[in-house]
């Protein structure tokens, strides 16, 4: 099964991706972290997408489709995998077609979460993450262990840097410009599945869930 989660900044893809990889046995493969992780090692990549990333902006369409390109042909993928955070364009999504069609693959559900802007702003304002290996928290809807500290690794957790209320704005008005029309055009390829993405992190996996054994071609 070849899945793609989509939804706005903070909404809980990167969340509910890893339950859903760990349950169905899929590689997920996040956008955001790719970019996160070369930033931190200071690489050709990181570089690039860093100045992007920290405006708030998207990066640009060919780095991003070749990131992918790249990611999906490696072995791992051969058993399915979770695209988060990709495609954010009409092009990347066009792009992401022909990629898999070469591959001989396809997207099989498109589950897309949805949630109440009050909501979204509460979840972004309290987003940590690990500075050391990425893990995500939330101050007070899913706080480590011990306080400031990652429970996998110990190390300090912190704010992003694009989680800052000058780009929450500026994101969420590129994620409806840009993003949004992505509904329509999975909607006609009936690959649709719209989640609700209110209530416990539990509650949500729950309803992907739901959504996922309606159909049996996973
Ligand atoms: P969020 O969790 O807030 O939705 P992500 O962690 O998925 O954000 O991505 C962080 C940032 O990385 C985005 O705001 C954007 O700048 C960049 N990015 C990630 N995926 C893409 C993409 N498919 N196209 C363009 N930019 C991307
Ligand atoms: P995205 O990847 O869509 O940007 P995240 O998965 O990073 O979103 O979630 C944003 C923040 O909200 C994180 O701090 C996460 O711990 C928290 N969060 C995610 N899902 C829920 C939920 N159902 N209820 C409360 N907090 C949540
Ligand atoms: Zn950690």
């Amino acid at each position: 099964m070849n899945l793609l989660i989509m939804g706005p900044p903070g909404s809980g893809k990167g969340t509910q991706s890893k339950l859903v990889v760990e349950k169905y046995g899929l590689v997920h493969i996040s956008t955001g972290d790719i970019f996160r992780k070369a930033i931190k090692e200071k690489s050709e990549l990181g570089h690039l997408a860093k100045s992007y990333i920290e405006k708030g902006e998207y990066v640009p369409d060919d780095i991003v489709c070749e990131v992918i390109e790249d990611r999906l042909a490696e072995d791992d993928c051969k058993n399915g995998f979770l695209l988060d955070g990709f495609p954010r364009t009409i092009y990347q999504a066009v792009k992401l077609e022909q990629m898999l069609e070469k591959l001989n693959k396809k997207i099989d559900h498109v589950l897309k979460i949805d949630v109440d802007p009050y909501v979204l702003v509460k979840r972004r304002a309290g987003r940590r993450v690990c500075s050391n290996c990425g893990s995500s928290y939330h101050l007070e809807f899913k706080p480590p262990v011990t306080k400031g500290a990652c429970d996998k690794c110990g190390h300090a957790i912190v704010q992003r840097a694009d989680d800052t209320e000058e780009t929450a704005f500026k994101r969420l008005d590129i994620y409806l410009k840009s993003t949004y029309p992505l509904v329509e055009y999975y909607d006609a390829k009936e690959l649709l599945r719209n989640i609700h993405g209110f209530g416990t992190i539990e509650r949500v996996f729950f309803r992907i869930n739901r959504e996922l054994e309606k159909y049996d071609n996973h």
